[in-house]
């Protein structure tokens, strides 16, 4: 009897053990971000995506467990980061500048001083579509219409304002704006509820696809002319760029639409610890081949130019990183 009491609590003793001791482990070993990224249609999610399954499936490496999450975009990003609430976002390098200037949307809280950047990735081009039937062919036919500017929390809300007022539109009463998601923007216009939309992202892009493959005929309307100059010209942020209609052949334009761009680019936190960005920035740039891989946005990638575009301080855990592969000097 007493034996057999003796070998059940060992064998209890033994579970405990080795049951125990698998997650504390792991709890030791690893540490769990999350991602603030974008619409699930968007290449932020993507971007998102990629870098959670590279160090999910290195968890051993980088001692980190990544969790993506979907958001509203860039300005939703950058607060969340903020707040402590992400450890990391995907942001608009144009969104980057402001708040850390305390411009556009954070002119109310000052400057976002520990705002911190890591790289950049693509650019993104403002991308405004409309229906065929809608009589839009250029920037200024918006006056009137039934506009999807962005949610509030997203990057290409802010494009389309500075476009509006640049071009001496006033948004709030010469059109009828609506501050839909981007994700649904292409059955919006589709289905007749919208008559354009405007998206700030990399190319190819899911939903452009979709809004571009419908029912209804729609094309890319030119965001150019002297006022989108001048815009241009004003904020350090922007640049001239072209939409590359390789990548939606059902749209009714036959050649590149010109508009203005800006970069992704990924932002943590000054709270987060360096070994956690020092990790995260290595398991980005040491399988940068891997990452281009996953989606075709990425395919241009240069490790040099992913420094561009930062307008934040870079975070110490990436400095150490960059300098040890001679990135910086
Ligand atoms: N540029 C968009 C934003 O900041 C998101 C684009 C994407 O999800 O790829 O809201």
């Amino acid at each position: 009897m007493k034996k057999s009491l003796f070998f059940t609590i060992a064998l209890l003793f033994g579970f405990v053990f080795i049951f125990s001791s698998i997650p504390i482990e792991a709890q030791a070993k690893s540490t769990f971000v999350t991602i603030g990224t974008g619409g699930v249609t968007g290449v932020y999610y993507v971007v998102g995506g990629a870098i959670g399954k590279i160090v999910n499936q290195k968890k051993d490496i980088y001692n980190l467990r990544v969790t993506v999450e979907s958001t509203g975009g860039s300005v939703f990003n950058v607060n969340a980061v903020m707040a402590g609430d992400l450890e990391f976002g995907v942001v608009q390098s144009d969104r980057q500048f402001q708040a850390v200037k305390g411009q556009k949307e954070w002119e109310a809280l000052g400057p976002q001083k520990d705002l911190r950047a890591i790289c950049s990735f693509h650019p993104e081009s403002v991308v405004l579509v409309a229906g065929d039937d809608t009589g839009i062919e250029k920037f200024a036919d918006l006056k009137g219409k039934h506009v999807n500017i962005g949610n509030p929390g997203s990057g290409q809300r802010g494009n389309s304002i500075d476009a509006f007022e640049a071009c001496g539109i006033n948004w709030e009463k010469d059109l009828r704006a609506e501050g839909l998601k981007a994700d649904e923007s292409a059955k919006m216009l589709n289905d007749g509820r919208i008559d354009a939309f405007f998206y700030t992202v990399g190319h190819p892009n899911g939903s452009i696809k979709e809004a571009t493959s419908g029912g209804r005929k729609v094309h890319f309307v030119p965001i150019e002319g002297k006022c989108i100059d001048g815009l241009i010209a004003k904020y350090p942020y922007y640049a001239k760029a072209y939409i590359p209609i390789k990548h939606y052949a059902m749209a009714r334009n036959k050649e590149d639409s010109p508009t203005f761009a800006v970069k992704a680019t990924f932002c943590t936190s000054a709270k987060v610890s360096d070994d956690v960005v020092y990790a995260i920035t290595k398991a980005i740039f040491d399988n940068l081949e891997e990452l281009k891989g996953l989606h075709p946005a990425f395919e241009m990638l240069k490790k040099e130019e992913m420094l561009q575009a930062l307008s934040a301080p870079i975070h110490p855990g990436a400095l150490k990183y960059y300098k040890e592969v001679g990135l910086i000097k």
